[in-house]
């Protein structure tokens, strides 16, 4: 957190996309894991949401591509823990990106596809183990990387890219698409302003208790 230590107000829930737009510190979908049931809906909700512009169907039979979310559920004996971005104030993954793909607008921590060299430094670097390299699709079909082939197999390589959590902000345009489709109320957004209060920090982090 930044100097002047902040506090976590509104839950996005109650909150529109102009809303989100204005000046924050810093945003990020918080999970209330001990009711988290593992069902993966929030996966295939953001993977759906960011497949819109890549050519593939996001109905069952017609998914011609690896599901690959923005958010993890991760099992750990009997509990499932969502894992994804914090979108980090000092952001490691900003500091260790060598072409300055990674930038912070409004609170939310971005990669530029186009930019990034898939040098993996990132994905190291966060401590949340939430950012991960995937091929990149457009159209349905996989891109190469210009200048890249195998030569023994006389083919280009498919081109690559770091990806992580961007609360949908180029998608959804208000609530990030894990935090509707879950069925437990598990996940919310939380949105960080100034003036922390210890009640207010409770009641985003553990609504229930
Ligand atoms: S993988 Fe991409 S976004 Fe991550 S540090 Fe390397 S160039 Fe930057
Ligand atoms: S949709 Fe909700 S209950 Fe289902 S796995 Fe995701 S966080 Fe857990």
């Amino acid at each position: 957190m930044s100097g002047t230590r902040n506090a976590l107000s509104r839950p996005m829930s109650r909150m529109g996309a102009a809303d989100r737009t204005s000046a924050v510190a810093s945003s990020f979908v918080v999970a209330d894991a001990g009711h988290c049931i593992g069902c993966k809906a929030c996966e295939l909700a953001c993977f759906a949401v960011h497949s819109q512009t890549n050519g593939i169907g996001a109905s069952v039979g017609t998914v011609s591509v690896p599901v690959v979310p923005k958010v993890y559920v991760v099992r750990a004996g009997d509990t499932y823990v969502p894992v994804q971005c914090r979108h980090c104030e000092n952001a490691p993954c900003a500091h260790a990106c060598p072409v300055q793909a990674i930038r912070q607008e409004n609170g939310v921590v971005m990669i530029d596809e186009e930019l990034c060299i898939s040098c993996t430094s990132c994905v190291l670097a966060c401590p949340f183990g939430a950012i991960e390299v995937s091929t990149v699709y457009r159209e349905g079909r996989v891109m190469t990387q210009p200048g890249l082939t195998d030569r023994a197999a006389h083919k280009a390589l498919p081109r690559t890219a770091a990806g992580k959590c961007d609360l949908c902000a180029d998608t959804n345009g208000g609530q990030p698409a894990c935090v509707e489709a879950c069925p437990n109320d598990v996940l919310r957004l939380a949105i960080v302003e100034s003036d922390p209060l210890p009640e207010r920090r409770r009641e985003v982090f553990f609504p229930r208790l």
